[in-house]
């Protein structure tokens, strides 16, 4: 297959023990969506499958997608962004007092985007530096006062980097480490630029929370890894790092921030909520198969409930069309089979009206166009915003219409009320 590369040992450890234990389907890439000049181009399907280390237990995707391919031509400016902006003036300062950081130390980012964190670390007195591969982002950023290097991180950059700065006092790595196939290099690239009483911050979706929340259409290529704190320990470990404290975030549908230090070196204690969590992973078994199975058992359910109520009202004549056009709602189509059976999607971001759906190319409209094609269902492929859609679009239920929520339990409203599709479990 083209620009797919196939691993053969874990990402953590290099074990070759490897069971597929989430075998979500092929899909495209997520976020591809199409202009009509580009709907005769096909685009090809990629797998999803997700692998469980049997020694470190780390869960992961073994086919991966070229990483020029999918990051170099990204556009998504961090600041664009208003509500970040303000995370990251909070961020920056509570880890900078938290962890007693000293005015002028080094503060590196990885992922750094436009600069927008790094900024507000310049405000609270630190010199920086930024990483990302997007060449035309990483510029702005430089331009705007934020050096950033138009790379991919490697233990080679950051050699160059501690030699022209010195050691980082500390190193951020916030939504880019479930991306990063080689992990081994990174780390040690960390572990070399780090100060001794340096602190390591990254955050990653939480495969706990992901699958208590049934979100496994964070599943999708960008995201090779799905990070536990168990396997993550073993890992830095071995790259003579440790884990000394976690914070639960809300974000994405349930994220953790995680700060480690050099293991050889590092003073700060292990958080009491770090042991909490570390032992209530061990209690779920986050790092043997069943927890992965029974998901899986789950969102198949779900799938099946979804599928039999819209080829029950396809049969009747009904018309179906979705909300939602983004990378998890390209992984919720494809996994939940539903191309085919949609006729078109609409969307409140008015940059994605005209387009049409990666792969599939179905097309993509305002959400005012509910009203004028009135679908008789429409999936809410969004889910995780299915209250605010629903309460912004009465007038479609009010008018007959119904939708459907698939998850984390399938469901429909309309004008009667909500009613679960759950079938035997
Ligand atoms: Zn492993």
């Amino acid at each position: 297959m083209q620009h797919v590369t196939r691993k053969s040992t874990c990402r953590l450890c290099g074990s070759s023990l490897l069971q597929l234990v989430l075998p979500i389907l092929p899909s495209a890439i997520g976020d591809a969506f199409v202009s009509q000049e580009r709907l005769q181009e096909k685009q090809q399907v990629y797998p999803l499958d997700c692998y469980l280390c049997f020694d470190c237990g780390h869960l992961q995707n073994l086919d991966v997608v070229d990483p020029e391919i999918l990051f170099r031509e990204y556009t998504y400016r961090t600041s664009v962004s208003l509500g970040l902006v303000e995370h990251f003036r909070n961020y920056a300062r509570s880890v900078v007092s938290g962890l007693a950081i000293p005015k002028d130390s080094l503060v590196v980012e990885i992922g750094s985007n436009d600069g927008s964190l790094l900024k507000a670390f310049q405000a609270e007195g630190m010199r920086v530096q930024g990483i990302d591969p997007a060449r035309e982002i990483a510029k702005i950023a430089t331009q705007e006062g934020v050096p950033t290097i138009p790379d991919f991180f490697t233990s080679r950059i950051a050699g160059q980097i501690k030699a022209a700065n010195g050691p980082a006092a500390l190193f951020c790595a916030n939504n880019v480490f479930a991306h990063i196939d080689n992990l081994s290099d990174v780390v040690t690239g960390v572990r070399t630029l780090l100060a001794p009483d340096g602190a390591f911050v990254f955050e990653v979706s939480y495969i706990v929370d992901m699958i208590d929340n049934m979100v496994f259409d964070t599943i999708y290529h960008e995201h090779v890894s799905h990070h536990a704190l168990l396997p993550m320990e073993t890992f830095l470990n071995r790259h003579d790092m440790t884990l000394f404290d976690v914070v639960r975030t809300g974000t994405k549908g349930g994220s953790i921030r995680a700060f480690a230090q050099p293991m050889s070196t590092g003073k700060r204690p292990k958080s009491p909520q770090l042991t909490t969590l570390m032992a209530e992973e061990e209690r779920l078994g986050i790092t043997k198969p069943q927890v992965y199975r029974d998901w899986f058992a789950a969102i198949e359910s779900r799938k099946q409930d979804v599928l039999a109520y819209l080829d029950a009202a396809i049969l009747a004549g009904k018309t179906v069309a979705a909300y939602g056009a983004s990378t998890t709602t390209t992984t919720l189509l494809y996994h939940f089979e539903l191309t085919s059976r949609i006729a078109f999607i609409v969307d409140d971001n008015a940059l994605k009206h005209g387009l049409f759906s990666p792969g599939a190319h179905i097309p993509v409209l305002p959400s005012q166009e509910l009203a004028a094609r009135k679908p008789d269902i429409v999936v809410i492929l969004a889910w995780i915003y299915a209250e605010p859609i629903v309460t912004r679009n009465a007038e479609f239920v009010r008018n007959g219409g119904t939708f459907l929520i698939p998850l984390p339990v399938a469901k429909t409203i309309d004008m009667h009320g909500a009613a679960a599709l759950r079938r035997s479990e």
